[in-house]
């Protein structure tokens, strides 16, 4: 079953409110195996709205309309419906007192204008809203069914429980689709597609979504069928992806946080970590303290934004500040060492660089930032140059990525060599 999700409203196609209204039925859609072959978001016109249903009509069994319902003149959706159907619209009595008595439950009296809400497509079934005015309607033509429903969020879900879910119950293929998610840290989306051509060799690309977020990139593999097909279309493939992806993978499924895996692998080897962090504010502290149980292994953080802090609290030597500057190799190491000593950690994780939007300079442009870990045995130091693009949010977002991402390879014993796909010491951004 092929499904088309028309969400519709001009507020949706500017820059202040999302359409979350088809990520919602999506979800439902998919828990019954119903293949969404588009979305559209179409704005308040009504040839707009009629050419979207003729061709979600023509292509699609199951077609998902939300909003336009309402009672104003840019409440189009019944009228758009019906003229792509060619059928009349008929004011429906019952209806209206219906909405009259929902007025007069708050106290109110029902205007005029609320009258358009009671407008039936000629041989729908009228779906009923408990949550606001508005009915849904239903709608079959040929082969393809149409739901609509109002826009207001809380007043489609009570609809869909409703109406829609009894109706796939019945109709939709079920099954579902099956998602397995690796997440990938610290690895560029060009650099992750030369990763994965063997598999792309092998399988083709069908089923495969890489999602990018600052520093990292969520690797989904989505199948549907009956259990054994599903499985025996997931197994192949995850056994290859797991190969490829190998270290660069730091966790399974949606929900896998790159600070949560960092937590479980010290807990599991018994170290503490503890942060000196001058750019990002104490984000990386911050990033592992988010996770619960995170006393367990980390002890606290120097946030030292200024040198003189950097000098009495970590023990940074001033002429090391004053011949190399604040953000260089070696105050970051000498940072690292002084959380890891000054703070009594396993390891000292040390963050230093230029955010922006000022502070640069041609030897070190904003987004230069030095990440070091001191740790293992004494002597043990680890220091990356790095320059992240974007603007201050995403430099210090990138900055606590890197740092932790560097942790957890340490943790694993992952060769630093390998940071990054192209060899040596400076690695170039990877965002
Ligand atoms: P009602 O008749 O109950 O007012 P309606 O069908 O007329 O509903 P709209 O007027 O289009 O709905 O929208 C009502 C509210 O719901 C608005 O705040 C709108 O921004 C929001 N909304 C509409 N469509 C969506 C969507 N696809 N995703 C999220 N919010 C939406």
């Amino acid at each position: 079953m092929r499904a088309t999700i028309i969400a519709v409203g001009s507020e949706l196609l500017g820059s202040d409110r999302a359409d979350t209204n088809s990520l919602f039925l999506a979800d439902r859609l998919a828990d019954h195996g119903v293949e969404v072959r588009r979305k559209v978001i179409v704005g308040d016109r009504i040839v707009d709205i009629e050419r979207e249903v003729e061709r979600a009509g023509a292509e699609a069994s199951l077609v998902l309309v939300t909003g336009g319902l309402g009672p104003t003149q840019d409440d189009l959706t019944r009228a758009a419906v019906a003229g792509a159907l060619g059928r009349a619209l008929i004011r429906d009595p019952a209806i209206i007192e219906d909405i009259r008595r929902k007025f007069a439950s708050f106290g109110r009296d029902m205007a005029p204008v609320n009258e358009r809400q009671a407008d039936v497509i000629e041989g729908a079934v009228v779906l009923e809203n408990r949550r606001g005015t508005a009915p849904g309607l239903r709608v079959e033509e040929g082969e393809t069914t149409f739901f609509l429903f109002p826009g207001v969020p809380d007043e489609l879900h009570g609809l869909v429980d409703q109406a829609l879910e009894p109706w796939l119950v019945e109709h939709a293929p079920g099954g579902g689709f099956e998602r397995r998610v690796f997440k990938v840290a610290c690895l560029a989306e060009s650099d992750l597609e030369g990763l994965l051509q063997p598999f792309y060799s092998e399988f083709g690309n069908q089923g495969v979504s890489l999602l990018p977020s600052p520093g990292e990139v969520t690797v989904g593999l989505t199948t549907g069928g009956s259990v054994e097909e599903r499985e025996s279309w997931l197994e192949p493939r995850e056994r290859l992806l797991e190969q490829l992806l190998d270290v660069y993978a730091f966790g399974r499924g949606d929900d896998a946080l790159l600070e949560a895996v960092v937590g479980c692998l010290l807990v599991e080897r018994g170290k503490t970590v503890a942060t000196a962090e001058s750019c990002t504010g104490g984000g990386v502290a911050e990033r592992l303290t988010a996770v619960a149980g995170s006393s367990a292994y980390f002890l606290g953080a120097a946030v030292t934004y200024s040198n003189s802090l950097k000098v009495s609290l970590l023990g940074v030597p001033e002429q090391m500040i004053e011949d190399h500057g604040a953000v260089s190799a070696q105050v970051a190491e000498a940072m690292a060492r002084g959380a890891r000593e000054g703070l009594g950690a396993d390891y000292g994780l040390a963050v230093t660089g230029i955010a922006g939007p000022g502070g640069g300079s041609p030897e070190k442009p904003v987004g230069t930032v030095h990440v070091a870990l001191a740790g293992g045995g004494a002597a043990d130091m680890i220091e990356r140059r790095f320059q992240f693009p974007g603007d201050r949010a995403r430099v210090r977002r990138l900055t606590t990525q890197w740092a932790l991402d560097l942790l957890r390879r340490k943790l694993l014993g992952a060769a630093m060599s390998e940071y990054g796909l192209s060899a040596g010491a400076d690695a170039q951004s990877r965002p």
